[in-house]
């Protein structure tokens, strides 16, 4: 329940991210207004003369206070190297600083109106931004950078709000009731303290769950349109983020440095609040002129003697010691972040996890993807690696290289802007699947024969390939290596580009299911009367009938499994359709081998049965029939996909209205007019033909495969999106057994990633090339429809179909077939 409002509440936020940041930033506006107009727009010392409270302060403390504050500064910054992990040098960080910013606004704002004093709140600053976690900002970053698409970035971005949201939330919780222990200490400045720590931690909750997602979803949507089309969330790597949600739980330690901090926020102001006796102090300092004190002591306005830039300059020229330290640190880290951290966090992040940044400025190509070999040594290990840099290539634009491993002489390979050295040799299995399923190290970390080798021992799912490497480039480029064998040289893939393709476009899309699974085999016999024909139908379909049956049945294949029986009855012709899964064969074969058996054990039963064919065309195999329609046949499949208004109008080149309304038109009324059977589409049969071959089917059972029901529909809020859905309750296939033996065609299977017979569950490979089948058909229904709606249709097909050849003065053809 709770789960599930954080994520309605992520799909609104990430859904309207410019009302959001809107609303935040405006928000963050007024309470700086009223701020100002309240007071605290007072510059002490310039154009007020502030009350300054005398505290004794050891030189100790300065000590304390001053390296507390670097420790905040350093803090803040490797957040800030976290966010830029993630791709973003700025903007990110910006959100980041603004949650910090509009959190010290809002606690402040807070405090003057609960009108309390605000002395100290120097001191207090550092251990706020301890305060301030960004991790989880960071992991609600990586939920939406592993998206294909910007609808998916709003559904990751709910999902990791859905995760992230409750702990937060209890941290925020927790945080609170700790950091307010100290509101009830009856020390005053401590009280004061702990009271902006609670706000800080509020205002910083606030802002993550509203303007830091909604900064995300912009910052992907401006990305996708500013780079070419090519989305910033091209990265197959941050996939596995969704997989591995242990990343995105609460980190311990963050936790545990927080708790640290929050006991050092009371702790030492205690400790302030102890040696303000002074008697037990040894030196004296001015108060911080951050804040004001509201009470008793209310500045006074005076006529500044001086311009404000001025009135800086001096002040910064009278700065103590240890604000000198802090803001040269603040200045130093900035200026690092700034202008060198794109040299030196590439090339460092590169060897660790490929990252977006590193990931977008590398062009990559079949040639940077290739690695080249270095000898391994048996006992390799990752952890044993050393890294070290090496001097700086002298061509300009060049990034660090770096060598792994401890020998010198070790060959090393560019892969465009860092180093990694690979085994010549694949290494063990067991080694490959460790770096694969290292987060730190990735699919990056193997050599393309090790990735093979993943692929054929199933430990990578040949249809993942492109989505587990770091590129899904890297993916197609290793799928082709593996086909290559496979042709003849020239191979045709020598001619197939693949290169600098927006592959994040083929991602996502459609979704399926498969409803059911069940080959049939309809024999016919015959019997003596009606009656006793039909005596036999009652004892088929009585339990003790069918499992007499099915035992026969079951013994002539480890795979089929009778399931059921459909008996029809004409006179006394027995029709009876036997189904049963065939695992990952399409069945034929095997089921009518099931089918004589069981027909043997029935005239067993009943000497006086005549069979008459084994095949009583009931199954129904390659013909058009009802019962194929009706209670399926095969795979039945159903696949379905929303496409978004702007796709329909821009790439469809129509409208969702008109496509309704032709679907309706066309593939519902007018086949019902044409007393169609299964043949509720626009052309199924294209593309089931046009795979059958490819994939090694039998052709001839397009007939009932191609069965389907197009269904469109209006949607999304504004109803002119398009939902439209494939059914297809009959799909005839298999990936062993039949033509699918033959090396095209494997080849075929193989780049889908569903050669031979699944290891894992019999039958599934199957399964998936019928998803694929029905996936695809739905693809085509899509585009002959728009085709036809917008009247492109006759057109297309004069340009791109029509034989360019003049048959009539091309006789030689005719010759050579003849001869
Ligand atoms: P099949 O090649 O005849 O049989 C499949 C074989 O693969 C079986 O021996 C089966 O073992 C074995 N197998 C190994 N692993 C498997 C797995 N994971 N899943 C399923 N089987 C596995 O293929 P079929 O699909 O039964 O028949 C296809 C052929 O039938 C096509 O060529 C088609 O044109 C033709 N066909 C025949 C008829 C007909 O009336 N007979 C009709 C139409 C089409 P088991 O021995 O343990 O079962």
């Amino acid at each position: 329940m709770l789960t599930r409002l954080f994520r309605i509440h992520g799909l609104f936020v990430a859904s309207h991210p410019w009302e959001v940041i809107v609303a935040t930033v405006t928000l963050t506006i007024c309470m700086m207004s009223m701020n100002m107009f309240t007071g605290n727009n007072q510059i002490c010392g310039w154009n007020f003369d502030c009350p300054k409270l005398e505290e004794l302060i050891l030189s100790s403390d300065i000590i304390i206070l001053t390296i507390t504050r670097c420790i905040a500064i350093v803090y803040i910054y490797f957040q800030f190297q976290n966010l830029r992990q993630l791709g973003s040098k700025y903007i990110l960080g910006i959100a980041g600083l603004f949650t910090i910013f509009s959190s010290f606004v809002f606690s402040t704002v807070v405090i003057h109106f609960l009108d309390k004093e605000l002395t100290g709140l120097n001191e207090a600053l550092p251990f706020f931004l301890l305060l301030i976690d960004l991790s989880k900002a960071c992991a609600l970053a990586k939920f939406a950078l592993s998206s294909n698409s910007q609808d998916e970035v709003r559904e990751n971005i709910a999902k990791g709000m859905a995760v992230l949201g409750p702990t937060f939330t209890l941290d925020a919780l927790v945080e609170c009731l700790v950091i307010g222990v100290g509101t009830m200490s009856g020390v005053r400045q401590l009280e004061i303290m702990c009271c902006f720590g609670c706000m800080s931690v509020l205002a910083n909750y606030f802002v993550f769950m509203t303007f830091f997602p909604a900064c995300v979803s912009l910052v992907l949507e401006l990305s996708r349109e500013s780079r070419e089309g090519r989305p910033i969330w091209q990265l197959s790597h941050f996939a596995r983020v969704l997989e591995e949600e242990e990343d995105n739980k609460p980190n311990p330690v963050t936790q545990r440095v927080k708790m640290i901090m929050s006991l050092g926020l009371v702790m030492v102001h205690a400790h302030s609040r102890w040696i303000a006796d002074p008697t037990s102090s040894n030196g004296t300092r001015d108060l911080p002129e951050v804040g004001v004190s509201l009470n008793d002591n209310m500045p006074k306005r005076i006529e500044p003697d001086m311009p404000l830039w001025h009135f800086y300059l001096s002040r910064m020229i009278s700065m103590d010691i240890e604000q000198v330290i802090t803001l040269g640190l603040a200045l130093f880290l900035a200026v690092k972040y700034i202008f060198f951290e794109q040299v030196e966090m590439e090339s460092t992040l590169s060897l660790k996890v490929p990252t977006p940044s590193s990931m977008l400025s590398q062009k990559w190509s079949p040639d940077q993807c290739c690695r080249k070999e270095v000898p391994s040594s048996s006992n390799f290990s990752p952890s044993d690696l050393v890294i070290r840099p090496l001097p700086a290539p002298k061509e300009p634009g060049h990034k660090s290289t770096f060598v792994l491993g401890e020998d010198e002489t070790q060959e090393i390979v560019d892969v465009s802007e860092s180093v990694i050295s690979l085994p010549a040799e694949p290494r063990p299995v067991e080694d490959c699947l460790s770096i694969l399923k290292n987060p730190d190290m990735g699919a990056r970390y193997l050599s393309d024969e090790e990735v093979i080798v993943l692929v054929n021992s199933k430990h990578i799912p040949a249809y993942k390939l492109e989505a587990m490497m770091e590129t899904p480039e890297r993916g197609v480029m290793i799928r082709r290596k593996m086909l290559s064998p496979k042709f003849p040289e020239p191979t045709a893939l020598t001619c197939l580009p693949y290169k600098d393709y927006d592959y994040s476009k083929l991602a996502g899309g459609a979704s399926s299911r498969v409803l059911a699974d069940g080959m049939t085999r309809g024999p016919v016999v015959r019997l003596p009367s009606a009656c006793q024909a039909a005596e036999v139908k009652a004892w088929l379909e009585s339990t003790e009938g069918f499992k007499s049956i099915k035992e026969a049945f079951d013994q002539t294949s480890r795979f089929a499994r009778l399931e059921k029986l459909l008996i029809g009855l004409a006179g006394r012709n027995l029709y009876i359709r036997f189904q049963s899964r065939t695992g990952d064969a399409m069945g034929m074969n095997m089921i009518s081998k099931g089918t004589e058996q069981a027909l043997t054990r029935l005239k067993e039963e009943f000497p006086e049965l005549q069979i008459l064919a084994v095949s009583g065309n009931y199954c129904t195999d390659k013909k058009p029939a009802a019962i194929n329609w009706i209670e399926g046949r095969g795979k039945s499949v159903v696949c379905e996909t929303t496409i978004p208004a702007k796709v329909v109008k821009e790439i469809l080149k129509t409208s969702t209205e008109a496509l309704v309304d032709v679907n309706i038109s066309k593939n519902l009324i007018g086949s019902a007019m044409a007393g169609s059977i299964g043949g509720y589409n626009a052309h199924a049969a294209n593309i089931v033909a046009a795979i059958y071959i490819a994939c090694g089917q039998d052709p001839a059972q397009t007939v009932g495969s191609s069965n389907c029901i197009t269904i469109m529909e209006a949607s999304g809020p504004t109803g002119e999106d398009l939902y439209i859905s494939c059914t297809m309750p009959s799909i005839e296939l298999g990936t062993v057994g039949g033509g699918t033996n033959l090396p095209p065609q494997q080849a075929c299977l193989q780049m889908l990633g569903v050669l031979g017979a699944s290891q894992e569950c019999p039958g599934e490979n199957a399964r998936q090339l019928a998803k694929v089948v029905c996936a695809t058909v739905l693809a085509g229904e899509l585009s002959l429809m728009a085709a036809l709606t917008a009247g492109h249709l006759v057109k297309s097909h004069m340009t791109h179909n029509r034989s360019k050849v003049n048959l009539q003065e091309a006789p030689g053809i005719c010759t050579k077939l003849a001869s």
